[in-house]
C-alpha cells in the first residue's frame, strides 16, 4: 500500500497479489505463501469462484464421498491462511502494470506488488429469469460435466445452441433418459459435426425457435414453460434438470488494454503461465475455456504460483524498480525451464 507521501514503502509490497478467490487463486495461495513469499489475495466481493453457486462436488478428488462446493472452498482458503497469505475481500476494480511494483486498485484502495496472478475465472452466463437463478444447484446447473451424474434415470433440458450445448446435450445422454435441447433459432451456432451427432442421438428431442420462458419447481426443479418465439404460444415441458449452456463470460473487464487477450477476452498466455507483462500470470478459467473444471483450475493455480516464484527468484538479481526488459525474461525463462539449482 502507498505509504501517505505516495511513495512505496518496501514493507507495503507483496511478493505475490493474486487477483480472484476460486480454486486457481486459493491453490496459488497455498503455493506462494507455502514458498514463504508475501501474498495477498483480493477475493473480490463474492469469493469463492463458481464453485459457490454448486451443491455436491464428486469429482474433486480426495472426497470420496463428495463435498459441498461452498466447503470445498472454504478449505482451500483456511488451507490458504494457514500458511499466511492475506485475505481481502474487495474486487480488483484497475491493474497498472507501466513500473515495478506492480499496483492493483480496489476503487481508491492501492495494493502493490512484485508479481501478479490473475484468477478472476470467467462466468457461466444465464437467461436472467428469477426461478433460474434460485434453483441453481438444486436442478438447475450451468456445467454437464459437474452436474450430470446426478441425472442418472432422468428427462433433462439444455438451452443453446452452440458447441457447448451440443458437447452438454450429448454428454448428458450418459445418464438421462431423455435430453430436450431447446434453442432459439433454428439454425445452429455450432459446427456441422457437432450437429450431426446430436441429431442422430436417438436420446435427444431438439426444439428449435423455443425461449425459455420460466423455470417450475419448489425444492427442485419440475417443468419449464417454453414460449414459441415466432406464436407466442406457451407449453409446459416437464424435467428434472435445466442446463444453461449459451456461452461464459471471462472476467476480464478490467485488464483491457493492459493484458493480452482473445477476441472473446481469455487472457493469452506467452511463457508457460505468464501473460505478455512478464511478472504477470494467470489461471484458471480466465485462460481456460476448454476444461473448466475446479481440478483443472487448481492445478494451474499452483503452475503459476511456481513460476511467478521462479520468476521472483530471478528478478532479485535484476532491478526490482523498474520494469522487466524483455531481453532480461531470457534469464528469468532459463530458472522457468527449470535448471535444478533454481528450483
Ligand atoms: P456460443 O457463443 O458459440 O453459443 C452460444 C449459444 O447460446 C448460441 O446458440 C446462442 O444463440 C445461445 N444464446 C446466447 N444467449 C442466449 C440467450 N440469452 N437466450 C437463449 N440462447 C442464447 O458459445 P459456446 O459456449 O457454445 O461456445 C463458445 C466457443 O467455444 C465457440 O467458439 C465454440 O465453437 C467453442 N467450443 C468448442 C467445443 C469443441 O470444439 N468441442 C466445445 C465447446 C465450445 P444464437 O445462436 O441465437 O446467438
Amino acid at each position: 500500500m502507498a505509504g501517505e507521501n505516495g511513495a512505496t514503502a518496501a514493507r507495503d509490497v507483496y511478493d505475490v497479489i493474486i487477483i480472484g478467490s476460486g480454486p486457481a487463486g486459493y491453490t496459488a495461495a497455498v503455493y506462494a505463501a507455502r514458498a514463504n513469499l508475501r501474498t495477498l489475495v483480493l477475493q473480490g466481493e463474492e469469493t469463492g469462484g463458481q464453485l459457490m453457486i454448486t451443491s455436491d462436488v464428486e469429482n474433486y478428488p480426495g472426497f470420496e464421498e463428495g463435498i459441498l462446493g461452498p466447503e470445498l472452498m472454504e478449505k482451500f482458503e483456511a488451507q490458504a491462511r494457514r500458511f499466511g497469505a492475506e485475505m481481502v475481500a474487495r474486487n480488483a476494480t484497475r491493474l497498472d502494470v507501466s513500473s515495478q511494483p506492480f499496483r492493483v486498485y480496489s476503487d481508491n484502495k492501492e495494493y502493490t506488488g512484485r508479481a501478479i496472478i490473475v484468477a478472476t475465472g470467467a462466468s457461466a452466463k444465464w437467461l436472467g429469469l428469477e426461478n433460474e437463478k434460485r434453483l441453481q444447484g438444486r436442478g438447475v446447473s450451468g456445467c454437464a460435466t459437474c452436474d450430470g451424474f446426478f441425472f442418472r434415470g432422468k428427462d433433462v433440458a439444455v438451452a443453446g445452441g452452440g458447441d457447448t450445448a451440443m458437447e452438454e446435450a450429448l454428454f448428458l445422454t450418459k445418464y438421462a433418459t431423455r435430453v430436450h435441447l431447446l434453442h432459439r433459432r433454428d439454425t445452429f451456432r455450432a459446427s456441422k459435426i457437432m450437429q450431426q451427432r446430436v441429431r442422430q442421438h436417438e436420446k435427444i428431442t431438439i426444439h428449435p425457435n423455443v425461449a425459455v420462458a420460466d423455470v417450475l419447481g419448489e425444492n427442485g426443479v419440475e417443468g419449464l414453460v417454453l414460449k414459441d418465439v415466432r406464436s407466442g404460444a406457451t407449453e409446459r415441458l416437464p424435467v428434472q434438470g435445466f442446463f444453461v449452456a449459451i456461452g461464459h463470460q471471462p472476467n476480464t473487464g478490467i485488464f483491457k488494454g493492459v493484458l493480452e487477450m482473445d477476441a472473446v477476452g481469455y487472457l493469452k498466455t506467452t511463457e508457460y503461465t505468464m501473460t505478455n507483462v512478464p511478472g504477470v500470470f494467470a489461471a484458471g478459467d480466465v485462460v481456460d475455456h476448454r476444461y473448466r473444471q475446479a481440478v483443472t483450475a487448481a492445478g494451474d493455480g499452483c503452475r503459476a504460483a511456481i513460476d511467478a516464484e521462479r520468476w521472483l527468484e530471478a528478478q532479485g538479481e535484476v532491478d526490482l524498480t523498474k520494469t522487466m526488459d524483455p531481453g532480461e525474461w531470457g534469464e528469468a525463462r532459463t530458472i522457468l525451464e527449470g535448471g535444478a539449482e533454481n528450483v
